[in-house]
């Protein structure tokens, strides 16, 4: 197989061009993530390192060796930016130009500027470094950031492994030319390098737009005001859980919260102490929740709570401390925050989660009726009468 070191510059240069522009125009186009911005700008700074690295044997040297060098390193510092505004670090500035403004000091050295094994040995070091940096940005911040990172990490992995075999290897003067059949590690190198950008590129993209997928599918399933599910995450996630418990032959509880009188609280107070109201209540009530349970915002003032392997005796107990710790908040003035909780059960209700809903809700009327601040069982449950506060 032959690869022409030329052909090759000008594919390379070609290509890193046209991905960098179209990278920049999904950075301008999109929300402006950074992400995509130091990615753009990496493979700009790739392909004018690529064209500034051509110019070889024109009487500039000083050009292809210290300034496309230093470009190239920079362009890795922004691979690294670009994944470590992805983790949510600030960018880093001296490490940004660390490595290009080494590399034009050393080149200041004549031993070093002259050493063709000295300059290998260094621009390897330096790619090795940076691509480490990026990996151990991403690295770092893997539970948090819940996308797939494996794409990216065995790309970067895959290019270190090339840089350190080179680090070994290559002792080729870039220009030498190839062995009879074979090809020059230098032409090996340009080659990795473009499929390296390409993949990189488009392991990025897909990175940020997983990203955002999530963001808007947590945003169309959560509110907004109390952090908690909405009516639409709890239809989803309730059915779910349903049917689960139906498989598996265990019961359900379902809680259904109205706060009491919560319209004259806003008259009186105004709209924000309701709010900060809405906001305390779906805190005491989440602070009850296992892991497992579903809790939602599903109305203005109205909440529900779906709690698997429950009967109506623990989602009584769960719900009389919902009602007390909230009636007991110091706010504003005392005894202005109550709920009144209507529960329904499995038993009563089997596993569908409308007639969960319907009998919860009667049992949440009954409790306005008999005075608010209480709560009731739906009609069929053991103990349907019981009070909560004597
Ligand atoms: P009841 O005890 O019978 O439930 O009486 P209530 O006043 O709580 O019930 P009603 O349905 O008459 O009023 C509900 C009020 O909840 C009316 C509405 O202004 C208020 N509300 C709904 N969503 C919000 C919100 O996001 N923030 C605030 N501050 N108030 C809200
Ligand atoms: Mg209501
Ligand atoms: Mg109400």
């Amino acid at each position: 197989m032959q690869l022409s070191v030329p052909t090759l510059l000008v594919v390379d240069l070609y290509i890193l061009t046209l991905v960098g522009v179209l990278m920049c125009f999904a950075w301008y186009r999109g929300r402006r993530e950074p992400t995509l911005g130091y990615m753009s700008a990496a493979l700009l700074l790739g392909a004018l390192s690529t064209f500034l690295g051509s110019l070889r044997n024109l009487g500039i040297d000083y050009v292809p060796i210290v300034i496309s060098n230093a470009m190239l390193f920079l362009c890795y510092a922004m691979v690294w930016m670009s994944m470590r505004v992805f983790a949510g670090r600030p960018p880093h500035w001296p490490g940004l130009v660390a490595g290009a403004v080494l590399w034009a000091a050393l080149c200041l050295w004549p031993a070093f500027y002259g050493s063709l094994p000295a300059r290998i040995l260094l621009s390897s070091l330096l790619t090795i470094a940076y691509c480490l940096l990026a990996a151990g940005e991403l690295w770092r911040s893997r539970h948090s950031l819940e996308v797939s990172l494996r794409p990216i990490l065995i790309l970067l992995f895959l290019h270190i492994g090339v840089y350190a075999v080179r680090l070994l290897l290559d002792r080729d003067l870039p220009y030498a030319p190839a062995p009879e059949g074979g090809i020059t590690f230098f032409a090996f190198l340009i080659f990795e390098t473009l499929l390296f950008a390409i993949g990189l590129a488009f392991a990025t993209l897909a990175m940020v737009k997983e990203r955002a997928e999530l963001k808007f599918r947590s945003a169309a399933l959560s509110d907004p005001l109390t952090g908690a599910g909405n009516r639409r995450a709890f239809m989803d996630s309730g059915e779910r859980l349903l049917r689960m418990c139906a498989e598996r032959g265990e019961p359900a509880a379902l809680l259904l919260c109205d706060l009491d009188n919560f319209k004259q609280l806003n008259d009186a107070y105004g709209h924000p102490a309701g709010d900060q109201a809405l906001v305390e209540f779906s805190r005491i009530t989440a602070s009850r929740m296992r892991r497992k349970d579903v809790f939602a915002r599903i109305g203005g003032e109205e909440f529900a709570c779906l709690l698997p392997e429950a009967g109506a005796e623990g989602a009584y107990q769960v719900a009389e401390r919902v009602r007390r710790e909230f009636a007991e908040l110091p706010f504003i003035a005392e005894g202005q925050l109550s709920v009144s909780i209507g529960i329904a059960t499995t038993r009563e209700a089997g596993h569908d989660l409308p007639n969960l809903l319907a009998l919860a809700d009667q049992a949440l009327y009954a409790a306005k009726a008999k005075g608010r601040n209480r709560i009731e069982l739906a009609a069929s449950g053991p103990s349907a009468d019981r009070r909560a506060r004597e």
